[in-house]
Protein backbone atom coordinates (compact mmCIF):
# COMPACT_ATOMS: atom_id res chain seq x y z
CA UNK A 1 0.00 0.00 0.00
CA UNK A 2 2.99 1.93 1.17
CA UNK A 3 4.40 1.45 -2.67
CA UNK A 4 1.19 2.25 -4.00
CA UNK A 5 0.83 5.42 -2.64
CA UNK A 6 4.53 6.78 -3.29
CA UNK A 7 3.49 5.77 -7.14
CA UNK A 8 0.79 7.74 -6.81
CA UNK A 9 2.58 10.82 -5.38
CA UNK A 10 5.01 10.44 -8.17
CA UNK A 11 2.46 10.41 -10.72
CA UNK A 12 0.72 12.88 -9.66
CA UNK A 13 4.06 15.10 -8.96
CA UNK A 14 5.07 14.40 -12.45
CA UNK A 15 1.44 15.30 -13.85
CA UNK A 16 1.79 18.72 -11.57
CA UNK A 17 5.57 19.92 -13.06
CA UNK A 18 4.02 18.80 -16.65
CA UNK A 19 0.79 20.84 -16.59
CA UNK A 20 2.88 23.94 -14.53
CA UNK A 21 5.17 24.24 -16.98
CA UNK A 22 9.16 24.14 -16.13
CA UNK A 23 9.18 27.55 -15.45
CA UNK A 24 8.03 28.49 -12.09
CA UNK A 25 8.33 32.18 -10.44
CA UNK A 26 8.47 32.96 -6.65
CA UNK A 27 7.58 36.14 -4.59
CA UNK A 28 9.56 36.94 -1.70
CA UNK A 29 8.37 40.00 0.00
CA UNK A 30 11.48 41.13 2.60
CA UNK A 31 10.57 42.79 5.96
CA UNK A 32 11.03 46.53 6.37
CA UNK A 33 14.09 46.96 7.89
CA UNK A 34 14.87 48.81 11.61
CA UNK A 35 16.00 51.65 9.44
CA UNK A 36 13.02 51.99 7.45
CA UNK A 37 10.52 51.62 10.36
CA UNK A 38 12.40 54.72 11.60
CA UNK A 39 11.64 56.51 8.89
CA UNK A 40 8.20 56.06 8.94
CA UNK A 41 8.23 53.78 6.18
CA UNK A 42 5.06 52.04 5.39
CA UNK A 43 4.27 48.72 4.39
CA UNK A 44 2.55 48.49 1.13
CA UNK A 45 2.49 44.77 0.34
CA UNK A 46 -0.39 42.49 1.64
CA UNK A 47 -0.26 38.72 2.06
CA UNK A 48 -2.51 36.68 3.04
CA UNK A 49 -0.51 34.16 5.04
CA UNK A 50 -3.50 31.81 4.15
CA UNK A 51 -2.47 32.28 0.77
CA UNK A 52 0.28 30.93 -0.61
CA UNK A 53 0.19 32.12 -4.39
CA UNK A 54 -1.09 35.86 -3.99
CA UNK A 55 -0.53 39.04 -2.65
CA UNK A 56 -1.81 42.74 -2.93
CA UNK A 57 0.15 45.62 -4.10
CA UNK A 58 -1.64 48.37 -2.21
CA UNK A 59 -0.02 51.96 -2.08
CA UNK A 60 -3.14 53.10 -1.82
CA UNK A 61 -6.88 51.43 -2.84
CA UNK A 62 -7.03 53.16 -6.04
CA UNK A 63 -3.53 51.36 -7.29
CA UNK A 64 -4.51 48.13 -5.64
CA UNK A 65 -3.46 45.24 -8.13
CA UNK A 66 -3.62 41.29 -6.76
CA UNK A 67 -0.38 39.21 -8.07
CA UNK A 68 -0.55 35.49 -8.64
CA UNK A 69 2.59 33.32 -8.59
CA UNK A 70 3.76 29.70 -8.03
CA UNK A 71 4.48 30.63 -4.32
CA UNK A 72 4.58 33.99 -2.51
CA UNK A 73 7.01 34.15 0.79
CA UNK A 74 5.83 36.86 3.04
CA UNK A 75 8.52 38.56 5.27
CA UNK A 76 8.49 36.23 8.08
CA UNK A 77 8.94 33.27 5.91
CA UNK A 78 12.47 32.10 6.66
CA UNK A 79 15.25 30.44 4.78
CA UNK A 80 14.05 26.97 5.85
CA UNK A 81 10.19 27.60 4.15
CA UNK A 82 11.77 28.83 1.30
CA UNK A 83 14.39 25.99 0.92
CA UNK A 84 11.59 23.44 1.50
CA UNK A 85 9.71 24.48 -1.86
CA UNK A 86 12.69 25.56 -3.86
CA UNK A 87 13.67 21.75 -3.31
CA UNK A 88 12.18 19.76 -6.07
CA UNK A 89 13.70 21.57 -8.67
CA UNK A 90 17.09 21.14 -7.29
CA UNK A 91 16.60 17.46 -7.21
CA UNK A 92 16.24 17.73 -10.68
CA UNK A 93 19.59 18.18 -11.47
CA UNK A 94 20.24 14.45 -10.40
CA UNK A 95 18.06 12.90 -12.73
CA UNK A 96 20.32 14.71 -15.13
CA UNK A 97 17.98 17.84 -15.36
CA UNK A 98 19.66 21.42 -16.22
CA UNK A 99 18.23 23.51 -13.73
CA UNK A 100 18.51 27.33 -13.73
CA UNK A 101 17.55 29.20 -10.49
CA UNK A 102 17.63 32.86 -10.37
CA UNK A 103 16.93 36.02 -7.98
CA UNK A 104 15.88 38.71 -9.65
CA UNK A 105 14.76 42.09 -8.34
CA UNK A 106 15.95 45.96 -7.00
CA UNK A 107 19.18 46.37 -5.16
CA UNK A 108 18.01 45.95 -1.63
CA UNK A 109 15.06 43.69 -2.05
CA UNK A 110 16.86 40.24 -0.78
CA UNK A 111 18.56 38.80 -3.74
CA UNK A 112 22.04 38.10 -2.41
CA UNK A 113 20.11 36.98 1.11
CA UNK A 114 17.34 34.45 -0.98
CA UNK A 115 20.39 33.43 -2.60
CA UNK A 116 23.75 33.62 -1.02
CA UNK A 117 22.01 33.96 2.40
CA UNK A 118 24.21 35.31 5.62
CA UNK A 119 26.59 33.23 7.33
CA UNK A 120 24.50 31.67 10.45
CA UNK A 121 21.41 31.55 7.81
CA UNK A 122 22.42 30.32 4.62
CA UNK A 123 20.37 30.73 1.88
CA UNK A 124 19.53 28.54 -1.72
CA UNK A 125 23.19 27.97 -2.97
CA UNK A 126 24.49 26.35 -0.31
CA UNK A 127 21.36 24.55 1.26
CA UNK A 128 20.88 23.17 -2.26
CA UNK A 129 24.73 21.83 -2.73
CA UNK A 130 24.37 20.21 0.90
CA UNK A 131 21.14 18.42 -0.67
CA UNK A 132 23.13 17.57 -3.56
CA UNK A 133 25.61 15.42 -1.14
CA UNK A 134 22.63 13.93 0.84
CA UNK A 135 20.86 12.67 -2.04
CA UNK A 136 24.76 11.31 -3.46
CA UNK A 137 24.94 9.54 -0.48
CA UNK A 138 21.52 8.06 -0.40
CA UNK A 139 21.70 6.83 -3.75
CA UNK A 140 25.51 5.80 -3.71
CA UNK A 141 24.73 1.76 -3.98
CA UNK A 142 23.48 2.71 -7.60
CA UNK A 143 24.97 5.66 -9.07
CA UNK A 144 28.17 7.43 -8.67
CA UNK A 145 27.97 11.30 -8.61
CA UNK A 146 30.55 13.73 -8.84
CA UNK A 147 30.57 17.65 -8.89
CA UNK A 148 32.13 20.42 -9.38
CA UNK A 149 31.85 24.26 -9.16
CA UNK A 150 32.70 27.20 -11.54
CA UNK A 151 32.01 30.70 -9.92
CA UNK A 152 31.59 34.01 -12.54
CA UNK A 153 30.81 37.30 -12.74
CA UNK A 154 29.07 38.98 -16.05
CA UNK A 155 30.00 42.80 -15.70
CA UNK A 156 29.29 45.42 -18.77
CA UNK A 157 28.84 42.04 -20.86
CA UNK A 158 32.64 40.76 -19.99
CA UNK A 159 32.78 37.81 -18.19
CA UNK A 160 35.18 37.16 -15.06
CA UNK A 161 36.40 34.24 -13.66
CA UNK A 162 36.02 34.26 -9.55
CA UNK A 163 37.80 30.71 -9.02
CA UNK A 164 40.67 32.41 -11.24
CA UNK A 165 43.83 32.06 -8.50
CA UNK A 166 46.30 33.89 -11.60
CA UNK A 167 46.70 37.28 -11.38
CA UNK A 168 45.02 37.60 -14.60
CA UNK A 169 41.85 39.72 -13.66
CA UNK A 170 41.50 40.75 -16.63
CA UNK A 171 41.41 37.73 -19.00
CA UNK A 172 38.72 37.36 -21.06
CA UNK A 173 36.40 34.43 -20.97
CA UNK A 174 34.36 33.82 -24.01
CA UNK A 175 31.18 31.01 -25.26
CA UNK A 176 31.96 28.68 -27.59
CA UNK A 177 29.08 26.74 -29.27
CA UNK A 178 30.55 22.83 -28.57
CA UNK A 179 30.08 19.89 -31.09
CA UNK A 180 27.07 18.87 -29.31
CA UNK A 181 25.50 22.18 -28.97
CA UNK A 182 25.79 23.32 -25.43
CA UNK A 183 27.72 26.29 -24.53
CA UNK A 184 31.36 26.15 -23.20
CA UNK A 185 33.35 28.61 -21.65
CA UNK A 186 37.15 27.47 -22.58
CA UNK A 187 39.34 28.40 -20.05
CA UNK A 188 36.82 28.36 -16.35
CA UNK A 189 38.19 27.21 -13.73
CA UNK A 190 35.85 24.00 -12.99
CA UNK A 191 36.69 23.45 -9.47
CA UNK A 192 35.99 19.39 -7.86
CA UNK A 193 34.33 19.17 -4.69
CA UNK A 194 34.14 16.20 -2.57
CA UNK A 195 31.41 17.87 0.73
CA UNK A 196 29.94 20.90 1.33
CA UNK A 197 32.98 22.45 3.33
CA UNK A 198 34.96 22.50 -0.37
CA UNK A 199 31.57 24.04 -1.51
CA UNK A 200 31.73 26.72 1.26
CA UNK A 201 35.91 27.21 0.91
CA UNK A 202 34.89 27.74 -3.29
CA UNK A 203 32.22 30.31 -2.65
CA UNK A 204 34.26 32.04 0.19
CA UNK A 205 37.23 32.09 -2.73
CA UNK A 206 34.91 33.90 -5.04
CA UNK A 207 32.99 36.07 -3.15
CA UNK A 208 36.63 37.76 -2.23
CA UNK A 209 37.88 37.43 -5.58
CA UNK A 210 34.84 39.54 -6.22
CA UNK A 211 35.64 42.42 -4.65
CA UNK A 212 39.15 42.56 -5.82
CA UNK A 213 39.60 46.33 -7.65
CA UNK A 214 36.66 47.47 -6.82
CA UNK A 215 36.46 50.81 -4.27
CA UNK A 216 33.03 49.47 -2.80
CA UNK A 217 32.28 45.92 -2.85
CA UNK A 218 28.48 46.28 -2.27
CA UNK A 219 27.96 48.87 -4.95
CA UNK A 220 29.94 46.84 -7.51
CA UNK A 221 27.87 43.39 -6.86
CA UNK A 222 24.72 45.37 -7.28
CA UNK A 223 26.32 46.44 -10.93
CA UNK A 224 27.33 42.60 -11.92
CA UNK A 225 25.20 39.10 -12.20
CA UNK A 226 26.65 36.76 -10.06
CA UNK A 227 26.62 33.05 -11.11
CA UNK A 228 27.76 29.73 -9.79
CA UNK A 229 27.67 26.90 -11.68
CA UNK A 230 27.18 23.43 -10.33
CA UNK A 231 28.64 20.17 -12.91
CA UNK A 232 26.87 16.82 -11.78
CA UNK A 233 28.34 13.76 -13.28
CA UNK A 234 26.89 10.70 -12.73
CA UNK A 235 27.45 7.07 -13.46
CA UNK A 236 25.06 4.27 -13.19
CA UNK A 237 26.60 1.16 -12.01
CA UNK A 238 24.50 -0.80 -12.76
CA UNK A 239 23.31 -0.45 -16.69
CA UNK A 240 26.74 1.63 -17.49
CA UNK A 241 25.02 5.13 -18.06
CA UNK A 242 26.63 7.95 -17.70
CA UNK A 243 25.18 11.96 -17.73
CA UNK A 244 26.19 15.25 -17.43
CA UNK A 245 23.87 18.10 -16.18
CA UNK A 246 24.34 21.74 -14.59
CA UNK A 247 22.33 23.95 -12.10
CA UNK A 248 23.19 27.49 -12.43
CA UNK A 249 22.52 29.78 -9.34
CA UNK A 250 22.51 33.24 -10.89
CA UNK A 251 22.06 36.79 -8.39
CA UNK A 252 21.09 38.98 -10.96
CA UNK A 253 22.42 42.54 -10.92
CA UNK A 254 19.79 45.66 -9.26
CA UNK A 255 16.96 45.75 -11.80
CA UNK A 256 16.25 49.56 -10.68
CA UNK A 257 16.11 52.29 -13.00
CA UNK A 258 18.67 55.08 -13.27
CA UNK A 259 17.17 57.97 -13.25
CA UNK A 260 17.57 59.41 -17.12
CA UNK A 261 18.88 62.31 -16.10
CA UNK A 262 21.84 63.40 -14.35
CA UNK A 263 23.97 60.35 -15.00
CA UNK A 264 26.21 59.86 -17.59
CA UNK A 265 29.78 58.06 -18.11
CA UNK A 266 30.44 54.61 -16.47
CA UNK A 267 27.45 54.46 -14.80
CA UNK A 268 25.03 55.41 -17.63
CA UNK A 269 26.93 52.49 -19.58
CA UNK A 270 26.75 49.98 -16.06
CA UNK A 271 23.30 50.57 -16.17
CA UNK A 272 22.49 50.16 -20.35
CA UNK A 273 24.26 46.83 -20.15
CA UNK A 274 22.46 45.88 -17.30
CA UNK A 275 18.72 47.19 -19.06
CA UNK A 276 20.00 44.88 -21.67
CA UNK A 277 20.81 41.84 -20.32
CA UNK A 278 17.41 41.64 -18.21
CA UNK A 279 15.46 42.45 -21.09
CA UNK A 280 17.44 39.85 -22.83
CA UNK A 281 16.32 36.99 -20.11
CA UNK A 282 12.54 38.03 -20.21
CA UNK A 283 12.59 38.02 -23.86
CA UNK A 284 14.33 34.39 -24.02
CA UNK A 285 11.91 33.58 -21.21
CA UNK A 286 8.64 34.54 -22.90
CA UNK A 287 9.75 33.20 -26.42
CA UNK A 288 10.21 29.79 -24.51
CA UNK A 289 7.14 30.07 -23.00
CA UNK A 290 5.26 30.60 -26.47
CA UNK A 291 7.26 28.24 -27.74
CA UNK A 292 8.57 30.26 -30.22
CA UNK A 293 11.10 28.95 -33.45
CA UNK A 294 13.86 31.47 -32.83
CA UNK A 295 14.76 32.23 -29.08
CA UNK A 296 17.11 35.08 -28.66
CA UNK A 297 19.70 33.44 -26.65
CA UNK A 298 22.43 35.26 -28.02
CA UNK A 299 21.24 38.69 -27.48
CA UNK A 300 23.59 38.79 -24.14
CA UNK A 301 26.01 37.32 -22.46
CA UNK A 302 23.93 36.46 -19.04
CA UNK A 303 21.33 34.64 -21.51
CA UNK A 304 23.50 32.50 -23.76
CA UNK A 305 25.81 31.34 -20.68
CA UNK A 306 22.10 30.32 -19.91
CA UNK A 307 21.46 29.05 -23.34
CA UNK A 308 21.55 25.26 -22.44
CA UNK A 309 19.96 25.54 -18.80
CA UNK A 310 17.16 27.53 -20.48
CA UNK A 311 13.69 25.75 -21.92
CA UNK A 312 13.52 22.57 -23.54
CA UNK A 313 13.53 19.90 -20.75
CA UNK A 314 15.50 22.10 -17.80
CA UNK A 315 13.48 23.29 -14.83
CA UNK A 316 14.15 27.16 -14.04
CA UNK A 317 12.88 28.59 -11.26
CA UNK A 318 12.74 33.10 -10.80
CA UNK A 319 12.66 34.29 -7.26
CA UNK A 320 11.01 38.18 -8.14
CA UNK A 321 12.55 39.42 -4.75
CA UNK A 322 10.48 42.88 -3.28
CA UNK A 323 10.77 45.70 -0.69
CA UNK A 324 7.44 46.12 1.07
CA UNK A 325 8.50 49.69 1.70
CA UNK A 326 6.09 52.99 0.45
CA UNK A 327 9.09 54.35 -0.33
CA UNK A 328 9.78 51.71 -3.42
CA UNK A 329 6.49 51.30 -4.66
CA UNK A 330 7.68 51.97 -8.23
CA UNK A 331 10.04 49.70 -8.17
CA UNK A 332 8.28 47.29 -6.35
CA UNK A 333 5.24 47.40 -9.16
CA UNK A 334 8.17 47.19 -12.19
CA UNK A 335 9.11 44.14 -10.75
CA UNK A 336 6.15 42.22 -10.08
CA UNK A 337 4.91 43.08 -13.95
CA UNK A 338 8.35 41.90 -15.23
CA UNK A 339 7.46 38.31 -13.45
CA UNK A 340 3.87 38.23 -14.00
CA UNK A 341 4.79 38.73 -17.53
CA UNK A 342 7.49 35.70 -17.24
CA UNK A 343 4.81 33.84 -15.77
CA UNK A 344 1.59 34.50 -17.33
CA UNK A 345 2.52 33.20 -20.73
CA UNK A 346 3.49 30.04 -19.26
CA UNK A 347 0.03 29.63 -17.88
CA UNK A 348 -1.75 29.61 -20.60
CA UNK A 349 -5.81 28.91 -20.89
CA UNK A 350 -4.63 25.45 -21.90
CA UNK A 351 -2.52 24.86 -18.23
CA UNK A 352 -4.94 26.41 -16.12
CA UNK A 353 -7.21 24.64 -14.73
CA UNK A 354 -4.85 22.11 -12.64
CA UNK A 355 -3.06 24.77 -10.17
CA UNK A 356 -4.79 24.99 -6.57
CA UNK A 357 -6.91 22.10 -6.19
CA UNK A 358 -3.97 19.33 -7.56
CA UNK A 359 -1.20 21.06 -5.77
CA UNK A 360 -3.70 21.13 -2.31
CA UNK A 361 -3.77 17.41 -2.90
CA UNK A 362 -0.15 16.81 -3.44
CA UNK A 363 0.89 18.32 -0.30
CA UNK A 364 -1.87 16.62 1.72
CA UNK A 365 -0.91 13.25 0.27
CA UNK A 366 2.54 14.44 1.06
CA UNK A 367 1.90 14.98 4.74
CA UNK A 368 0.05 12.26 5.31
CA UNK A 369 3.05 10.15 3.92
CA UNK A 370 5.08 12.32 5.54
CA UNK A 371 3.35 10.71 9.14
CA UNK A 372 3.45 7.11 7.59
CA UNK A 373 7.02 7.40 7.13
CA UNK A 374 7.07 8.62 10.60
CA UNK A 375 5.10 5.82 11.88
CA UNK A 376 7.01 3.14 9.69
CA UNK A 377 10.02 4.03 11.23
P1 LIG B 1 20.01 42.62 -2.80
O1 LIG B 1 20.99 41.49 -2.95
O2 LIG B 1 18.74 42.37 -3.58
O3 LIG B 1 20.59 43.94 -3.09
P2 LIG B 1 20.18 41.95 0.00
O4 LIG B 1 20.01 40.49 -0.08
O5 LIG B 1 21.56 42.44 0.18
O6 LIG B 1 19.52 42.66 -1.27
O7 LIG B 1 19.20 42.48 1.14
C1 LIG B 1 19.24 43.79 1.65
C2 LIG B 1 19.18 43.75 3.18
O8 LIG B 1 17.95 43.18 3.62
C3 LIG B 1 20.27 42.89 3.78
O9 LIG B 1 20.72 43.48 4.97
C4 LIG B 1 19.58 41.58 4.08
O10 LIG B 1 20.20 40.86 5.12
C5 LIG B 1 18.18 42.02 4.43
N1 LIG B 1 17.17 41.02 4.05
C6 LIG B 1 16.81 40.71 2.79
N2 LIG B 1 15.84 39.77 2.77
C7 LIG B 1 15.57 39.45 4.04
C8 LIG B 1 14.67 38.55 4.69
N3 LIG B 1 13.83 37.77 3.99
N4 LIG B 1 14.66 38.52 6.04
C9 LIG B 1 15.51 39.30 6.75
N5 LIG B 1 16.37 40.18 6.20
C10 LIG B 1 16.43 40.26 4.88
MG1 LIG C 1 22.97 41.64 -3.65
Amino acid sequence: KYMDECAERRRLYNELIELRGNIRVFCRCRPLSSDEVTRGCLSIVEIDPSKETELQFAPNERERKSFKFDYVFGPQKDQEVVFSETVPVVRSVMDGFNVCIFAYGQTGAGKTFTMEGVPDNRGVNYRALEELFRMSEERSESIAYSFSVSILEVYNEKIRDLLDESDEQSKRLDIKQSADGTQEIPGLVDAPVYNIDGVWEKLKFGARNRSVGSTNANELSSRSHSLVRVTVTSLHLLTGQRSKSHMWLVDLAGSERVAKTGVEGDRLKESQFINKSLSALGDVISALASKNSHIPFRNSKLTHLLQSSLGGDCKTLMFVQISPSSTEAAETLCSLNFASRVRAVEYGPARKQVDPIDNLKLKQMTEKLRHEEKENA
